[in-house]
């Protein structure tokens, strides 16, 4: 039985895998314990820390990024730990179950989901309470479409001296961010977002001084499915895998990674950038408004649109789908019913599916009874794209 063939999908993640990594994931499976599969996943962890940027060994998890979230709260986080959580969104706020999971106490930090974390707010918080040792933030809190400015936020948390866990798993690969350069001890991605790839693995930049605490740690996880210390035996001792990795997986991370290099990550930033500019230029013509407070705290790997009064997001999302094609994201948690997202992700971020995306949701207003101005709206996409 075959899945149904998707729509275009401008969603949030998953995205539809670059035709690259769908090919990959159909080479014939290796054996594990073999030293042609062991050499190739060496080479596949070099060309990972290459594109993030590491100085350290990356790790890969045999999940989707929440595994790599949990993993990053369960490996550092003790009982004698207080924790700063900064949160702006439903994933950021989701992080604080993890961390009390792990017996810390925990600050929060919150802003409304429409708005971004002040680093002065953090610089405060950390002079209130100079015991906090570790601080978390979501970088890019995909149900808010916001970014935070996660660069400050990591000048002040080193200035500290305490240690940074960064969910950039929707932002990683569509824009310039990378672990070393914003002080981040753990920072966690996936490939299903912006690299283009597919949902199955968790992949993490760890500092040196993250995995002294982690060994320091004695509630860090060891035999389990959410050890990071396990996986750095492999990597530093050459132990065996104390799970059989996703094979197919890893050879579809590799496919979309050896695509990103090719392509060159500037190109891939410019093509995300665009694509969101000129979406926002269509949505705000059209007489819509954004989610996030500001243009300047927009991602530009996803573009959250406030849902007019009266108007019913799951409606627009199936009028979008089935009448134009087009699939986008509802709202989650606190901004469900809310928003409605359109994605620029990996194979999504193409200029032109601003115009797809923003004709769908024209038509799916006016469907609604809602006066909306679409050529106007298509035409300030298209100003954007011939850089008019
Ligand atoms: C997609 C995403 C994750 C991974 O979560 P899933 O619910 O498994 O998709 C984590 N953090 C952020 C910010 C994400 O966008």
């Amino acid at each position: 039985m075959a899945p149904p063939s998707p729509p275009l999908m401008l969603t949030t993640g998953p995205v539809t895998a670059y035709p690259e990594v769908s090919e990959a994931l159909s080479r014939p499976i290796l054996y594990d314990g073999d030293d042609a599969f062991r050499g190739y996943y060496a080479q596949v962890l070099a060309m990972l820390g290459r594109v993030m940027g590491l100085s350290t060994p990356p790790v890969i998890l045999q999940g989707e990024a929440i595994l790599g979230i949990e993993a990053a709260a369960a490996g550092l986080i003790g009982p004698k730990d207080v924790v700063l959580n900064l949160v702006s969104g439903v994933y950021g706020q989701g992080f604080g179950r993890y961390a009390l999971r792990a017996g810390a106490e925990v600050i929060e930090l919150a802003v409304p989901f429409d708005a971004a974390i002040d680093p002065a707010d953090v610089a405060r918080s950390l002079r209130a309470r100079p015991d906090i040792g570790v601080v978390a933030v979501c970088h890019h809190d995909t149900p808010s479409g916001t970014l935070n400015p996660l660069a400050d936020i990591g000048a002040v948390v080193a200035a500290h001296g305490a240690l940074l866990i960064v969910d950039a798993v929707s932002s990683f690969g569509g824009m310039e961010v990378f672990p070393e350069a914003v002080a981040a001890d753990l920072f966690i991605t996936s490939p299903a977002k912006c690299l283009g790839g597919t949902p199955g693995l968790s992949l993490l930049g760890v500092s040196d001084r993250a995995w002294a605490k982690m060994r320091a740690n004695p509630q860090a996880p060891r035999g389990s499915f959410l050890s990071l210390l396990d996986w750095q035996d492999v990597i530093e001792d050459g132990r065996t895998f104390p799970v059989t990795p996703s094979i197919a997986e890893i050879y579809g991370l590799e496919a979309a990674l050896a695509r990103h290099l090719a392509e060159g990550e500037r190109a891939v930033w410019a093509r995300h950038a665009l694509t969101a500019r000129a979406t926002r230029a269509g949505i705000l013509a059209l007489g819509l408004a954004l989610w996030p407070t500001s243009e300047a705290l927009c991602s530009p790997t996803t573009t959250a649109i406030r849902i007019p009064d009266g108007l019913s997001d799951k409606a627009l999302r199936d009028h979008a789908r089935d009448r134009s094609g087009v699939l986008l994201s509802l709202g989650r948690g606190a901004t469900a019913g809310k928003v409605l997202r359109i994605g620029h992700m990996g194979p999504a971020a193409q200029p032109d599916h601003a115009l797809r995306a923003v004709a769908a949701l024209a038509a799916a207003a006016s469907a609604q009874g809602l006066a909306v101005d679409r050529p106007a709206g298509e035409s300030a996409v298209r100003a954007v794209i011939d850089g008019m």
